[in-house]
């Protein structure tokens, strides 16, 4: 009988455990999730915890948890963990033991070997810690693979051809680059160079900052003070960072977070996409800094490069996609799940340890962009409009099922109707590419130019694309489901992707050992998809009314509305947005008032005159609270 050999994923923040079954990786749940948090800690009763337990007591109990101890492996300190003290390599033994035990539920048989993986960088000591800490968990570590190898490996090469890889790795805790070269089956890592201080959990130390720096201005209270407070805001920028991948804004809504004179204080604040890649530029700065290092000490260009591979967490902020592809002049790879795909490569690397033969890695993928006609202004002098800028919303490559939205503005005062023009293709100009669908958005509010709108598009495993414009001042929205959009891909390309799904979908549905099957809900999310993340309009999902199916005939041409819209990043400012929505808000205001009972159009009275004196005196971050605070009122009014 062949060894049984399982691929571990050791990772600061995540650790994954995954095994071959039939030439193809599958990563095994655990409690029902593919990924588990490498934390462990103890409870008020001394139990010991590991994963999302020990995680979601992070929060009221950080004496008693223990985060990143990757960072601390190889060194040689004791870690406590509530009364008690730890060497590093027993911490991981913790995490390593679980997923043993995890595995050996799923399969039904006994684990005695892993392929655990480590950074390309990790020195001697740090090694020998990762295997004292599988020996401790009681496994014999066959193989210390280095983690680009293993992402690498995902990406099968042509055996017979010497390929150059660059893997770009950005988890919580660390960063690195290397170059892999294959030949002939064989990889070696060329360079490799990483800042083993820098991710995604410093990502959230900016948000973090910059929420509780304008709170403090505010309210004279500094949040980060109270471990607990500091906790669940940093709970909060991580959650709101994950739904800027996908969407153009972030909602940040915690209540009760301090108290002032007796007064309990609410936190909401919108987040934009482009304020956060604002705050962590300098360090994406630095990412590329080391990838120039790495490219210089394999002595290689970026022209030599086969394939760019993205792993870890962190690389799914579009950001990254964007400035690798400026600088290497190629799209970069992420397929294959960046979260998973080291546990995987350690899961392919064990099974040829084991004898066992590995087929290519399937996924399913949108091989197009996808995304909307804008209008493009070149700058502030100019007139020269771009009125056939193609403005992607689903970039090509991207797994699915995928759910992304992007802000776009009116560019005319009192502009009541918008144009959504739907593309595929790879061309920046929309006539290059093909159209898909239609539609039109009437009834906007009578506001000056600079109306956002936020344009969703949710694609399905099946193909199915929903495209959703809403009005963020005031909810209007208008949406259109257009069936079998994949089957407008070239058909070799839509056999392929229906092979791959028909595989996909019979692995996920596997009802072996009886560890909880992965929740659907949670692989959409972790596949990127996040249904509702910017629905807060509950008509959304379930109301048909208003949906057009595809085609919908063309709209009446008004000469007086110009039909386009542009990126909000290309235009307006912070302030110009703040004022259009809270002029929209003043009119709606206006008309629900004049329906509502006296006690209510006092309260509105009140509100309207707060947003109108934030509004005069251009107090940008007022206006932002006392608009919500109106907008709550009137969403309360309207439903009751
Ligand atoms: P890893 O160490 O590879 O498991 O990566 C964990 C890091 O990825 C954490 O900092 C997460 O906050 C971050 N992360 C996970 N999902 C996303 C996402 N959708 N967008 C941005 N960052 C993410």
């Amino acid at each position: 009988m062949q060894d049984l050999i399982i691929g571990i994923d050791l990772g600061t923040t995540n650790s994954e455990v995954a095994i071959v079954e039939n030439g193809q990786p599958r990563v095994i749940a655990i409690d029902g999730d593919p990924i588990l948090p490498s934390v462990v800690g103890l409870s008020s009763d001394e139990k010991l915890l590991v994963g999302k337990p020990a995680r979601n007591q992070y929060v009221l109990a950080p004496e008693r948890t223990v985060k990143s101890v990757k960072r601390q492996m190889g060194l040689d300190l004791k870690i406590p963990l509530g009364a008690q003290q730890f060497r590093p390599q027993e911490v991981s033994a913790m995490i390593l033991r679980r997923l043993k035990e995890a595995a050996e539920k799923d399969l039904g048989q006994p684990v005695h070997k892993a392929v655990i993986t480590v950074p390309a960088y990790f020195n001697d000591s740090q090694r020998q810690a990762t295997r004292e800490a599988g020996q401790l968990a009681g496994l014999e570590v066959v193989r210390i693979l280095n983690e680009p190898t293993a992402a690498a490996l995902t990406y099968r090469p042509n055996p017979d051809t010497n390929e150059k890889f660059l893997v770009y790795d950005l988890g919580g805790g660390t960063f690195d680059v290397s170059i892999v070269q294959a030949e002939g089956g064989v990889f070696e890592v060329l360079s490799s160079h990483g800042d083993t201080q820098l991710g995604g959990d410093d990502f959230d130390e900016l948000l973090l900052n910059h929420i509780a720096d304008e709170f403090q201005e505010l309210y004279q209270i500094d949040l980060r003070v109270n471990l607990t407070t500091k906790a669940r805001l940093l709970r909060a920028v991580e959650n709101a960072k994950k739904t800027l991948s996908d969407h153009a804004f972030a909602r940040i809504e915690e209540e009760f977070i301090a108290e002032k004179d007796g007064v309990p204080l609410h936190l909401t604040k919108e987040l934009e996409r482009s304020t956060f890649e604002q705050l962590i530029d300098p360090l994406l700065r630095r990412t590329m800094d080391c990838l120039q290092k790495a490219l210089d000490d394999a002595k290689i260009n970026a022209s030599d490069l086969k394939q760019v591979v993205l792993v870890g967490g962190s690389t799914r902020s579009p950001v990254i996609s964007r400035l690798l592809e400026a600088r290497l002049g190629q799209p970069a790879h992420r397929e294959v799940h960046p979260d998973l795909c080291v546990a995987m490569g350690a899961a392919i690397q064990a099974a040829i340890i084991a004898g066992s033969d590995v087929g290519a890695v399937l996924v399913d993928i949108t091989p197009h962009s996808v995304g909307i006609k804008s209008l493009e202004v070149p700058d502030s002098f100019s007139r020269q409009f771009n009125e056939y800028k193609f403005a992607p919303i689903v970039p090509r490559n991207t797994p699915l099922p995928t759910s992304r939205s992007e802000i776009f503005c009116t560019v005319s005062d009192n502009q009541a109707k918008v144009d959504i023009d739907i593309f595929q293709g790879e061309s920046g100009d929309v006539r290059r590419n093909h159209r898909v669908g239609k539609f039109l958005i009437e009834g906007l509010a009578r506001v000056p130019a600079g109306n956002q709108l936020v344009v969703q598009m949710e694609l399905t495993l099946d193909g199915t694309l929903k495209v959703t414009a809403r009005e963020k001042a005031t909810g209007l929205m208008k949406n259109i489901v257009i069936d079998n959009a994949m089957a407008r891909f070239a058909v070799e390309e839509k056999d392929a992707a229906q092979s791959r799904l028909d595989r996909m979908w019979a692995e996920s549905e596997w009802t072996e050992g009886d560890d909880e099957p992965i929740d659907p809900a949670k692989l959409a999310d972790l596949l990127g998809s996040e249904p509702g993340a910017y629905d807060d309009d509950e008509e959304d999902d379930d109301d048909d009314e208003g949906y057009e199916k595809f085609p919908v005939p063309e709209p009446e041409e008004d000469a007086a509305a110009p039909r386009f819209q542009f990126p909000v990043d290309a235009g307006a400012t912070t302030g110009q947005r703040e004022a259009v929505q809270a002029r929209a808000l003043l009119e709606k205001a206006e008309r629900v008032g004049a329906k509502a009972n006296s006690e209510d159009r006092a309260e509105l009275g009140r509100l309207t005159a707060k947003v109108k004196a934030a509004l005069d005196e251009r107090r940008w971050p007022d206006l932002q609270s006392t608009s919500n605070a109106l907008a709550d009122v009137l969403f309360y009014l309207e439903d009751a």
